[in-house]
């Protein structure tokens, strides 16, 4: 039998200023039975433990769409999101839990993970949400996506800069790209300034915060598009990490 996940109730409040619905709680916990079962074959995480999986998936997916003491303001009036690299659907799956009103599509280039979120999301009833197979550099390239979404979510993909160089192309004007990072300092904020405005962007924000369970440090990066991104970018597969802006 599977553990049950924690509820937190009163940390999601204190943290984020919300707490998930009845409803939403067991899509949580669906999720997390979902994902253990399919880590049987599917190499998907480590992270499987009860308390680890809400503190590290749940709650860290969650935490990146919280500026001001509460969800990104797009969120509730229907915005488009698009989750880069999503893996097992992280940070994307919470948030379109979380976050009913707003239309995420979750993009992988291994087909293997992305058939493994259909189930998922069939399995959720989860019909805000969708899947897209394909490299970003190659989608953030085509007219139905490029300049399409209003929120871009990327954790664990790769470089700050070549996140930027990913997620930019895909917002529309005014959008916000939103990188998850680790430990991060003012060194790497003034580096990537320069990659951001050959982009497109600015540096709106960037949010250091530790996690409630383990005070683990983690930062969030908000990057707004102000004009459209140069119709180079991104570059070719595999470039924006072999030779990253600067
Ligand atoms: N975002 C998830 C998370 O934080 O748990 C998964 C992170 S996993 C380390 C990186 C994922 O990005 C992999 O599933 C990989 O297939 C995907 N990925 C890497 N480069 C990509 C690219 N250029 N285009 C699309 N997906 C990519």
């Amino acid at each position: 039998m599977t553990n049950l996940l924690p509820e937190m109730a009163e940390i999601w409040q204190e943290t984020l200023n919300w707490q998930p619905n009845a409803q939403q709680q067991l899509q949580f916990q669906q999720l997390y039975e979902l994902i253990v079962e399919g880590n049987r074959q599917l190499n998907l995480t480590r992270i499987t433990e009860p308390q680890e999986f809400w503190e590290k998936h749940l709650w860290d997916s969650l935490r990146g769409i919280v500026l001001k003491q509460q969800f990104i303001s797009f969120l509730d009036e229907g915005a488009s999101v698009i989750d880069i690299g999503t893996g097992a659907g992280f940070p994307g799956i919470p948030v379109a839990i979380a976050a009913p009103n707003c239309q995420v599509t979750l993009l992988d280039s291994t087909r293997k993970k992305i058939t493994f979120i259909d189930k998922i999301l069939t399995d959720l009833a989860l019909d805000n949400a969708k899947t897209l197979v394909g490299r970003v550099e190659e989608i953030a390239q085509q007219t139905q996506h490029r300049q399409s979404y209003d929120v871009a979510l990327i954790r664990a993909v790769g470089s700050a800069s070549a996140c930027a160089e990913y997620t930019l192309p895909l917002l529309k004007r005014g959008g916000l790209a939103v990188i998850y990072r680790g430990n991060w300092t003012e060194e790497e904020t003034a580096a990537l300034k320069n990659a951001v405005s050959q982009l497109g962007g600015k540096v709106e924000a960037i949010a250091p915060f530790t996690t409630p369970l383990t005070q683990s440090i983690r930062h969030c990066l908000y990057l707004r598009k102000i004009v459209a991104t140069p119709a180079n970018f991104p570059r070719a597969v595999g470039v924006p990490t072999q030779n990253p802006l600067c």
